[in-house]
């Protein structure tokens, strides 16, 4: 997509005023959003056990009219509305609950638990502000229905699973969703932001979430008698060697301009105190924005620890194992540029320029980013959505204290502001996307 400055101010200022009442219209469906959000903030459910979150979205876009097929990779939902010539805009909001007891101490908080995969029993939160991505979701949905004549193209509704193990968008794309349903030509979404405050909007151009990759290192040695150590190769020497290598790759070895980070989250070893194991494992998290930084890290990881374990005296059959968990790898999210421009322009007139502000890239992982992955080259932008209620935020910046970040067990989003906000900012993205030629 390429536009010039002139054409987009035209195109926003056309959509606008043909929707210059859409504040009070979003203000209007306040009361069922919030109760809508109400039920899914009290019903989380985890990562690939979205039933019932699936099926009461799926009953939203319904009773709104959209054409909706369930059970797309796992428990995604996709809702249409092809309404004439025009663009396809896809609009994505993820739907999954953390493993996280809640206490915020809300009248609403979760109150669920559930066994997890291993069996054991764990408390339920939207910890990560799915429940808003959600009701935002629902709510650009009916402002998109109700002002249909406004608009041609078509419309995809979005409900992914699975977002926290980065397994859903993987998922719905293998299951077709750019064949069997539409290929998008724009693809947005927000996330709700525990650092910004409710009633503003943030946006990174370009790189905005990073490459996540979770890598695990088996170090081994040979074992014994923790007095006689000459008589041994002590792995966990060597995985302590190793660790502090790890800290040259991004010092030494990757270039200064590229974000890189490799740490090491955990390491399990040994069994007593005099006796030398045959075995450390260490679990990493590794994060970079450029897939060539990525390929480094990897490459290093391995040459770096053969080379101790070779300078040890290890043989070939005893070098470390480097496992590259590439089913839960994400890839960084890039907002084009071009499209980030579009939608801040969209997003400024409709809740003020002054709401709105340009932010940095992290290095937390999102698998929107796999949107913009496909063959297709689809452009994506994803924006942050202040969450934080606007005395809390005064607080925390006056006395320094750090906010409650997102997967904080008291993360507490300023919930009726923010999904307001939301469906202002996606509605009107949505919209002047769609009346852009
Ligand atoms: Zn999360
Ligand atoms: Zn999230």
């Amino acid at each position: 997509m390429r536009l010039s400055p002139l054409a987009l101010g035209l195109i926003a200022t056309l959509s606008w005023h043909a929707n210059a009442n859409l504040k009070q219209q979003v203000a209007e469906s306040m009361p069922e959003l919030e109760s809508l959000y109400l039920h899914l903030h009290q019903n989380p459910e985890l990562s690939y056990k979205e039933e019932k979150t699936a099926g009461r979205l799926a009953d939203e876009m319904r009773r709104l009219g959209y054409d909706v097929t369930e059970n797309v990779g796992g428990f995604g939902v996709v809702g249409m509305l092809k309404n004439g010539d025009g663009p396809t805009v896809m609009i994505r909001a993820d739907t999954d609950g953390l493993p996280i007891i809640e206490e915020t101490g809300k009248s609403y908080a979760s109150k669920v638990k559930v066994k997890d995969d291993a069996g054991n029993l764990v408390g339920v939160m939207h910890g990560c502000g799915h429940d808003i991505h959600m009701t935002s979701l629902i709510g650009t949905a009916k402002q998109l229905m109700a002002n249909k004549e406004k608009w041609q193209g078509t419309l995809m509704l979005v409900a992914q699973p699975a977002e926290e193990v980065g397994g859903g968008a993987k998922a719905m794309l293998k299951e077709g969703l750019y064949t069997q349903f539409a290929k998008p030509d724009h693809v947005i979404g927000l996330h709700v932001s525990a650092a910004v405050p409710a009633g503003k909007v943030a946006i990174a151009p370009g790189y905005a979430l990073a490459n996540v990759d979770s890598v695990d290192i088996i170090v081994k040695g040979k074992g014994g008698h923790g007095a006689y150590p000459h008589t041994t190769i002590d792995p966990v020497v060597l995985a302590s060697r190793i660790v502090l290598g790890l800290q040259t790759i991004t010092s030494r070895e990757i270039s200064p301009l590229e974000p890189s980070v490799i740490t090491v989250g955990s390491i399990h070893g040994g069994s007593k105190h005099n006796i030398i194991s045959n075995e450390v494992k260490l679990q990493l998290t590794l994060r970079s924005y450029n897939p060539n930084v990525r390929e480094q890290q990897i490459a290093a990881i391995k040459r770096l620890t053969a080379g101790i374990a070779h300078s040890a005296g290890l043989e070939d059959s005893l070098v470390p194992e480097v496992i590259v968990h590439e089913s839960e790898s994400i890839p960084s999210t890039y907002n084009n540029p071009e499209l980030a421009e579009f939608v801040t322009s969209a997003i400024k007139q409709e809740i003020g320029a002054e709401n709105v502000e340009q932010s940095q890239p992290v290095m937390a992982g999102e698998d929107f980013g796999l949107y913009g992955r496909t063959d297709d080259n689809v452009p994506i932008t994803i924006f942050w959505l202040g969450g934080v209620n606007q005395a809390v935020f005064d607080a925390a910046q006056k006395s320094g204290e750090p906010l409650p970040s997102l997967h904080s067990s008291k993360f507490a989003p300023d919930y009726p502001i923010a999904i307001a906000t939301g469906v202002r900012a996606m509605s009107n993205s949505a919209l002047a996307l769609f009346n852009q030629k």
